[in-house]
């Protein structure tokens, strides 16, 4: 049998991403269109109110030509952000794995890949470039460059760049793609995206105009920015011999306890000397001299080492209880809304806050499920729902009884989650459903208790109410009867008798905080 010899040869991260869109969400027309406006919003979000500004995004889908396998859309996405340095253009939105997000810092882009594949898609399905038009904050200009990727080399092609004045003094980023989609395929997923997306961001206004020129706008109801995330050092129990090569590698002429010191959280002088000590390495040794067995006992120390404090989490962006339930009243008008944030915990090394919001009755959808909306670093996540860490905490059989909250289900009821932290175990690049993390799943059923048990309070209060005004009701009822009778029995005015005893009933209603029953029989 003659053996046919292999060929082997290397691929770029462009061509990997190309012939593998799904991993990143881009499998079909619909799907692709619907990641398009995710990553583009995603992306303008993270450009505004991680820098303290007040979002003002607006979204357009035309169709332009029916195809085939869908039709062709112009998808442009606008916002006030801070803009791009020109310089940085080309490889932000036409170099796959290029991004600014590569730190330790809260936000919802961690992959450096969203807006390339945005631009992937729409060049290798229609082939049109994508236009992106930014004006950095206070530039005297505004830059407009027509892009795409080298998918070979993984690398921008300019295809053309002009420059105009800024006479208006603006700041933000344009992005215009011509792209395969398929609209009335993912015409739900967009709209639930970008009502979701509204409910987490109540302090955004968002304008969306779909391909059929509805327009929707969602205005700003509350002027409240959540606290900006800022970039952290790594933690010691998260470090891995590969990250501690690369740290070392850019001290290198250090002494390594300064090297420590200076570059993970929690690691003080002291600490940092009882670490070296341990793991046999004198504290004056150069950072570059360490040998790779030094390396990987200095690592397997720090991982373990007790007495260093928790991750810091005051460097995450989590929303808090005012944001959850102006979004969720913006949202559901409910009867009743709550929202709690738990004190920061920690997962392989990184701070995390899970925090839950609760909104029951009003124009709350009756579900014969709990309806839940699940979020991770303010991204909504749609898909995937079942392999997700919250479905986890609500499994029908073994997680939480709603019934001991005094819920039966069908009911009003709409639970919202936000798991935020600096590294969110998503199960995959398409950032659609977080893993279960013992530690995440503890934190979310803790958080979702703590909410359900406000809930069931304000339940039983009411059903309390409701029995005492339908008691008040019934007794009202016999109030002209024993009226006249007293009236007979004493000789005095039945009329003074019932606005007695209705005076006598209004006040046990009062006990209980319930309007007086004039105005409750009315
Ligand atoms: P990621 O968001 O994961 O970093 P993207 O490919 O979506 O990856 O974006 C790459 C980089 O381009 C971002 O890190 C950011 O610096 C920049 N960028 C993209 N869109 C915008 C925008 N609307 N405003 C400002 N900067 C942007
Ligand atoms: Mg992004």
């Amino acid at each position: 049998m003659a053996v046919v010899e292999e060929s082997f040869k290397s691929i770029s991260p462009a061509e990997f991403f190309y012939k593998n869109k799904e991993i990143a969400g881009f499998s079909n027309p619909a799907r692709a269109l619907y990641q398009t406006i995710r990553e583009l919003v995603e992306n303008s979000l993270d450009a505004t109110e991680n820098h303290g500004i007040l979002p003002t995004v607006k979204v357009s889908i035309r169709e332009l030509d029916v195809v085939p396998e869908g039709a062709y859309y112009e998808v442009v996405v606008e916002d006030n952000g801070v803009g791009i340095p020109p310089k940085y253009v080309p490889q932000a939105f036409a170099q796959l794995l290029f991004s600014s997000k590569y730190v330790l810092r809260q936000s919802r882009g961690m992959f450096g890949l969203g807006a390339k594949m945005a631009v992937l898609y729409a060049q290798i399905t229609t082939g049109y470039p994508a236009e992106v038009i930014v004006a950095p904050i206070k530039s005297k200009h505004i830059y407009s460059f027509k892009l795409k990727i080298d998918i070979r080399e993984n690398k921008p092609v300019i295809l053309n760049f002009t420059t105009t004045s800024n006479i208006l003094g603006k700041h933000g980023t344009t992005v215009r793609l011509i792209t395969l989609g398929d609209w009335a395929r993912s015409k739900q997923r967009i709209y639930e995206y970008i009502k979701r997306t509204a409910i987490i961001a109540p302090y955004a206004e968002i304008l969306f105009r779909d391909p059929d020129s509805n327009y929707l706008l969602f205005e700003r109801t509350i002027d409240k920015l959540p606290p900006p995330a800022r970039e952290t050092l790594p933690h010691p129990h998260g470090v891995d011999i590969e990250t501690m090569k690369s740290i070392l590698k850019s001290l290198a002429d250090r002494p390594i306890l300064e090297s420590l010191v200076e570059s993970f959280q929690g690691i003080g002088v002291m600490t940092a000397q009882r670490i070296l000590a341990e793991a046999g390495i004198k504290q004056e040794k150069k950072s570059g001299e360490l040998t790779d067995p030094e390396v990987e006992a200095l690592v397997r120390v720090m991982r373990s080492f007790k007495d260093i404090k928790p991750p810091r989490a005051d460097h995450l962006s989590y929303l808090g209880e005012e944001i959850i339930v102006a979004g969720l009243k913006k949202a559901f008008e409910p009867e009743f809304a709550t929202a709690i944030t738990r004190k920061p915990s920690v997962f392989e090394g990184h701070a995390f806050i899970v925090e839950v919001g609760i909104a029951y009755g009003g124009k709350v959808p009756v579900v014969e499920k709990p309806l839940v909306l699940r979020y991770a670093n303010k991204i909504p996540l749609l898909y995937d729902e079942g392999s997700d860490v919250v479905f986890k905490v609500l499994d029908e059989k073994k997680g939480i009884d709603f019934k001991v909250y005094e819920i039966e289900f069908p009911s009003p009821l709409v639970i919202l989650t936000h798991i935020c932290s600096t590294k969110i175990p998503y199960r995959g690049v398409g950032k659609e459903a977080v893993a279960d993390i013992p530690e995440i799943e503890e934190e979310v059923e803790s958080a979702l208790r703590e909410a359900l048990r406000e809930l069931r309070s304000y339940i039983l209060k009411k059903r309390k109410e409701l029995e005492e005004i339908e008691k008040a009701v019934a007794i009202a009822k016999y109030i002209p009867e024993i009226a006249n009778s007293l009236s007979k029995m004493y000789k005095v005015d039945p009329q003074e008798i019932s606005v007695k005893l209705l005076e006598l009933l209004n006040s046990r209603l009062k006990s209980f905080k319930i309007p007086s029953l004039s105005s409750v029989v009315v």
